[in-house]
């Protein structure tokens, strides 16, 4: 389930600030990526079980909305051949018939962010470790669906955080950003969760992510290009306080041409 629909591109990179022994990452998956780490920072695989009750437990569930009941695909099916005949179209066509099913399977997909499980979301990458300087992705490239409208946003996240506690691999920040995007969002919301779950899950000293999006129920609907193009940001712990680690961010965020990212 979580692995169903399309995976967010990223050309993220991973920054060390500049000590020389950053190395790419391609954003896919890699199945036991911690061992790719080794040899850049000092990891010991976390508890695995610790961590996973920390992510399973119900008030964290509940906090970041993640333990919404099953998608109920007929009531779907339903409402839009409802929607079909409300719209003075013949639900009975031929290219119709199938319709209301494929919408239905298409909602399960995009808003397949509110049941994911974090625990396998993260699938063992966090590690243990004495590591303090910025760690960067970039150009995380997201879908999601507005909830003013139901119709898509999209753009690029730019994700850092200085380590506290614990790292992540890599390639788990876009399943984060996935998790929150494909989900009836708010641009600032959606920033603001990926920042916080981040904060909490890592036990983060400061995140900062950055996201442009454009929205699709301002550009089609020629409500004007005023509102089409926007950028949020959350700013938590360190980048919060700190100016120059946020101007630091910023820097790096502009190098990968955050702005080219605006449609
Ligand atoms: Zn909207």
């Amino acid at each position: 389930m979580a692995k169903s629909g399309f995976s967010p591109k990223s050309n993220g990179k991973y920054s060390e600030n500049g000590n020389g022994h950053g190395h790419d990452s391609d954003g896919r998956d890699h199945e036991g990526n911690g061992a790719a780490h080794e040899h850049a920072i000092n990891v010991n695989v976390h508890g695995e079980t610790e961590l996973d009750a920390q992510l399973r437990d119900e008030e964290f569930l509940n906090r970041f909305e993640l333990n919404f009941p099953e998608v109920d695909r007929e009531v779907i099916m339903t409402a839009v051949r409802n929607i079909l005949f409300a719209v003075g179209e013949d639900p009975d066509r031929e290219g119709l018939l199938a319709t209301p099913k494929r919408v239905a399977g298409a909602y399960a997909e995009l808003l397949s962010g509110y049941r994911m499980d974090p625990a396998e979301v993260i699938n063992n990458a966090v590690f243990d470790v004495e590591y303090d300087d910025m760690v960067i992705v970039r150009d995380i490239e997201y879908f999601s669906l507005c909830e003013h409208h139901m119709l898509p946003f999209m753009g690029h996240a730019h994700v850092a955080y200085i380590p506290g506690e614990r790292v992540i691999g890599l390639s788990k920040i876009p399943r984060i950003v996935d998790m929150f995007s494909r989900r009836l969002q708010v641009q600032e919301r959606l920033t603001r969760q990926i920042a916080e779950f981040i904060e909490t899950v890592l036990g983060a000293k400061g995140v900062a992510v950055m996201m442009d999006g454009v929205h699709m129920c301002s550009m089609m609907r020629g409500v004007g290009k005023l509102h089409s193009g926007m950028s949020t940001s959350a700013f938590l712990g360190a980048f919060k306080t700190d100016r120059t680690l946020r101007q630091e961010f910023m820097a790096h965020v502009q190098r990968a041409g955050g702005d080219k990212s605006m449609m």
